[in-house]
């Protein structure tokens, strides 16, 4: 039924659906204070997240990320995978999540049809991952990795955030963490939100402190594919994995932008850090599918062509758990 195209020529094939605003994590950059409950916590249901999968893979999107807040905090996350895998035109449903129950739940998560899993690890020492994430979880979450890896998960990838703290404890571990897995590890740049001024004033460190070290040591960038996110990743002869790199503050950043947002509350948003979101709840909770598929084509005729974080403006967005990074 068509591709979504927007009026800068940008294709939209990856739509990023978040279920949940809740996170039981305070990563210090996200939600130093933990989780507070601003509304309801009423959020999109497992029928509404098909309808909404079922739409915009009619209009061209063939990948999917449920992200959140923490989006293993729902019970029902199992059945949102299955309903999401079974939507046809799907080919990749995928997670991002901190891995707290991962070791419990991804034997669940894969039957139900999960094929790309991404586990957020700041830091691969015991303390610094404390600190940044005020849980002392890092075996766990490493444990649940492996079990991802040794049940097949098609494609497994790490996300850090760049801090002045991670790029303290170093790299190496994460070198020696690739050696064997087939896991690409992808830092991205901290990126300023409404609520974290100052703590990225303290913290943020531009991409080159991992590509300099990368590069000295042999590593060097490769091909990507075409529904790949903006993530340049590093290759070395002897580790099966990768080690990459996310600049959103780097020039063009925007230009190839192919994701959508939909947020727990069902409003569909243009830009991560942007003030225009498109409610399509009313939409999502009775059954119009060609409804919604026209607000939605109407909506990307106004998506800006890109964010205006380098103004240091940031939109609506306070924390990225709000609306999934
Ligand atoms: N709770 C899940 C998790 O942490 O993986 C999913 C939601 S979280 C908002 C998605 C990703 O956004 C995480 O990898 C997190 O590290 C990243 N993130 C959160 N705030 C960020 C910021 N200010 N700058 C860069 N990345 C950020
Ligand atoms: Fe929670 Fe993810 Fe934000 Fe950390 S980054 S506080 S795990 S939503």
């Amino acid at each position: 039924m068509g591709s979504l195209v927007d009026g800068f020529g940008r294709r939209f094939h990856y739509l990023r659906l978040s279920v949940t605003e809740v996170c039981n994590f305070r990563c210090t950059y996200c939600l130093p204070d933990g989780f507070k409950k601003t509304g309801p916590l009423q959020f999109i249901s497992p029928l509404e997240c098909e309808r909404a999968v079922r739409a915009f893979a009619d209009l061209g999107v063939s990948k999917v990320r449920l992200t959140g807040g923490e989006p293993s905090v729902r019970r029902d996350l199992a059945e949102i995978i299955a309903r999401t895998a079974a939507v046809p035109g799907v080919g990749k449903v995928c997670i991002t999540t901190n891995g707290w129950n991962l070791d419990r739940q991804i034997e669940a998560w894969r039957e139900a049809g999960l094929t790309n899993l991404n586990v957020s690890i700041d830091s691969l020492d015991r303390d610094t991952f404390r600190k940044i994430t005020g849980h002392d979880r890092l075996a766990q979450v490493v444990r649940g990795l492996d079990r991802a890896l040794e049940l097949g998960v098609p494609q497994v990838k790490v996300n850090g955030v760049l801090l002045r703290d991670t790029v303290a404890a170093g790299f190496d571990a994460f070198a020696d963490f690739v050696r064997e897995r087939p896991v690409a590890v992808r830092f991205i740049e901290l990126m300023r939100t409404g609520d974290n001024a100052d703590y990225f004033a303290a913290q943020h460190v531009p991409g080159s402190a991992l590509t300099d070290w990368l590069t000295a040591r042999g590593w060097r960038p490769r091909e990507r594919a075409f529904d790949d996110g903006p993530a340049v990743e590093y290759a070395h002869p002897d580790h099966a994995g990768r080690i990459g790199l996310i600049a959103p503050y780097a020039p063009g950043f925007c230009d190839s932008c192919n994701r959508l947002r939909v947020t727990a509350r069902g409003q569909l948003r243009l830009c991560l850090f942007g003030e225009l979101g498109v409610g399509l709840k009313d939409l999502l909770e009775k059954d119009e599918p060609e409804a919604l598929r026209a607000r939605i084509r109407k909506a990307l005729g106004e998506k800006p062509a890109g964010h205006r974080l380098h103004q240091g403006i940031s939109g609506e967005t306070r924390q990225l758990a709000q609306y999934g990074g």
